[in-house]
């Protein structure tokens, strides 16, 4: 049978490790932004990983959390915004009002990322916008990491999740991208939703231990995850039982033995979010099949030291040869 040709793009191999775009390029330029995942696609970083949630009228937005992000979201007046309103009871044409090409760096949350660049301008896409780029023949080597978010406010609204769902494939078929994306989420109940109406399409089931404390000023996913306390080595099977194609551990949680386990069941094994440098070299010895990264470069740059590429040799000549 033939791969679905996303999860083959995800998958490493004895001299091969993917690089993957954490929200485009984070640690360079703002998150979530079209300017962010155009810089990834350039960078050599063909693998984009994006969050998606739906506006009050519908419409599938590309932001992470379900409130708007105070330390990334100007109002018209120029300042950061102060109130965190929801983004599932904004419509389209009001979120387009707010600036998230830069971050404030008072905020724990800014404090993070100061090597980001300071845009202005910068508006929320729609997911319709990404899609559209990578249909751009150029951009066919672009493979995208969807995660569908997940709202603990809508977690037993049945009909409001498949909307979700049916929203974002309705998408992906308009546009001609159902081939070149894998459906990823914490909420094994929607990725459960997606194989019902989308089995053609690869589910990416993400976890994180509750162990491990949420990063500074992001969503926490615990609430709409399966609990995994005291079951740290047994969640390959359990994606595996689900159909997943991808095991998507955070960083913290991959062990040897937990890799070594997810292999034998053939899963491919993408890891987030992973920035430091000691983090790096320890997947790259766990020879995982994905870096999830907010820094693409910097990962460039270790497999690169260590003999290891990222891309195919057809994808690195396709880059080689495109017309300048
Ligand atoms: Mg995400």
């Amino acid at each position: 049978m033939t791969q679905h040709p996303a999860v083959e793009a995800f998958r490493g191999g004895p001299d091969v490790i993917r690089v993957v775009g954490h929200r485009g390029a984070r640690g360079l330029l703002p998150e979530n932004s079209i300017i962010g995942f155009e810089f990834a696609l350039k960078a050599g970083a063909p693998l984009l990983e994006f969050d998606v949630i739906l506006s009050a009228d519908g419409v599938p937005v590309i932001t992470h959390n379900h409130r708007l992000h105070a330390p990334t979201f100007r109002a018209p007046d120029g300042r950061y915004i102060t109130t965190e309103p929801k983004v599932a009871e904004m419509t389209w044409a009001e979120l387009q009002r707010y600036d998230i090409g830069s971050t404030d760096g008072t905020s724990a949350y800014g404090q993070r990322f100061p090597e980001q660049a300071q845009l202005d301008g910068i508006r929320v896409p729609r997911l319709r916008d990404l899609l559209r780029l990578i249909a751009q023949p150029d951009n066919s080597q672009a493979y995208l990491m969807l995660e569908i978010k997940s709202d603990p406010d809508f977690a037993k609204d049945q009909a409001y999740r498949a909307h979700l769902v049916e929203t974002v494939l309705a998408e992906l078929r308009e546009t001609g991208t159902t081939r070149r994306a894998l459906l990823h989420s914490f909420d094994w109940g929607l990725l459960a939703e997606c194989r019902r109406l989308a089995p053609e399409m690869p589910t990416s089931f993400l976890t994180q231990l509750p162990s491990n404390a949420d990063d500074v000023g992001e969503d926490s996913a615990k609430a709409i995850s399966p609990d995994f306390t005291g079951k740290a080595e047994q969640i390959p099977e359990m994606v595996a039982q689900h159909g997943g194609a991808l095991w998507c551990p955070y960083v913290d949680d991959v062990t040897p033995s937990n890799v070594a386990l997810a292999k034998e069941l053939g899963l491919i094994v993408a890891v987030w979010t992973v920035n430091d440098i000691a983090d790096i070299d320890r997947m790259i010895a766990l020879q995982i099949d994905a870096i999830v990264t907010d820094y693409p470069g910097r990962v460039q740059r270790r497999l690169a030291d260590q003999g290891i590429r990222w891309l195919g040799f057809d994808d690195h000549m396709a880059v080689a040869t495109q017309p300048a």
